[in-house]
C-alpha cells in the first residue's frame, strides 16, 4: 500500500476510537460506592482507620464531627462498611451508616473533584434512670433474727 492510499484511507476512514463512556465498566467482583447516612452514624471514626486507601476522611470537632469520603481514592474493598460499628451492633439491622451502591463509579478530571463532605451534629444518649418501685414490698428479716421489740 503506497502513502497516498494510507492518507486517503485516514482522511476518510471514519473514526477509529470510541468515546470514553460516562460511566466506565466494572468488573464482575465490584462492591460499589459507598453511601454514608448521617442519621445513623455515630461518629466512632471505625470505617477512616480501616480505609488503607485513605478515601475517608474524620475530623472530631466540638459537639460535632466531619466525615468525608473520595471515591476518586476509594478500591471499593468494603473494609469500611464491614467495619462499620453500626453494622455491627445491630445484627439483622439493614439500615447501616455506610453501605455500598453497585452503580459504576462516575469519571473525575482533577484529583478531589468527587469528595463529598458532611458535617454531622453529635448525638447525644441520656441515661434513663431506674424506674422507683412505690408498692414494692420490703425485705424480709432472716428466719432465726429477733422480733422488733421483742425479748430474749
Ligand atoms: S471501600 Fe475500601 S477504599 Fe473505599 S472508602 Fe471503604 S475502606 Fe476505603
Ligand atoms: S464506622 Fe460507621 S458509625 Fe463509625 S464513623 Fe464510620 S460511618 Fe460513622
Amino acid at each position: 500500500m503506497n502513502i497516498l492510499t494510507m492518507l486517503w484511507k485516514n482522511l476518510w476512514g471514519g473514526n477509529r476510537t470510541t468515546l470514553f463512556p460516562a460511566r466506565p465498566k466494572v468488573s464482575a467482583g465490584y462492591r460499589g460506592l459507598v453511601e454514608f447516612d448521617p442519621e445513623l452514624c455515630t461518629g466512632c471514626a471505625i470505617c477512616k482507620f480501616r480505609c488503607t486507601a485513605r478515601a475517608i476522611e474524620f475530623k472530631a470537632g466540638k459537639g460535632e464531627f466531619t466525615w468525608s469520603y473520595d471515591p476518586g481514592q476509594c478500591t471499593f474493598c468494603g473494609r469500611c462498611v464491614e467495619g462499620c460499628a453500626e453494622h455491627a451492633l445491630k445484627e439483622g439491622h439493614t439500615e447501616h451508616a455506610l453501605s455500598q451502591e453497585s452503580a459504576p463509579p462516575p469519571i473525575y478530571f482533577r484529583s478531589g473533584e468527587l469528595k463529598h463532605a458532611y458535617t454531622v451534629k453529635r448525638k447525644t444518649t441520656v441515661k434513663a434512670a431506674a424506674p422507683q418501685q412505690a408498692n414494692a414490698p420490703s425485705p424480709s428479716p432472716p428466719a432465726n433474727s429477733p422480733a422488733p421489740g421483742g425479748t430474749q
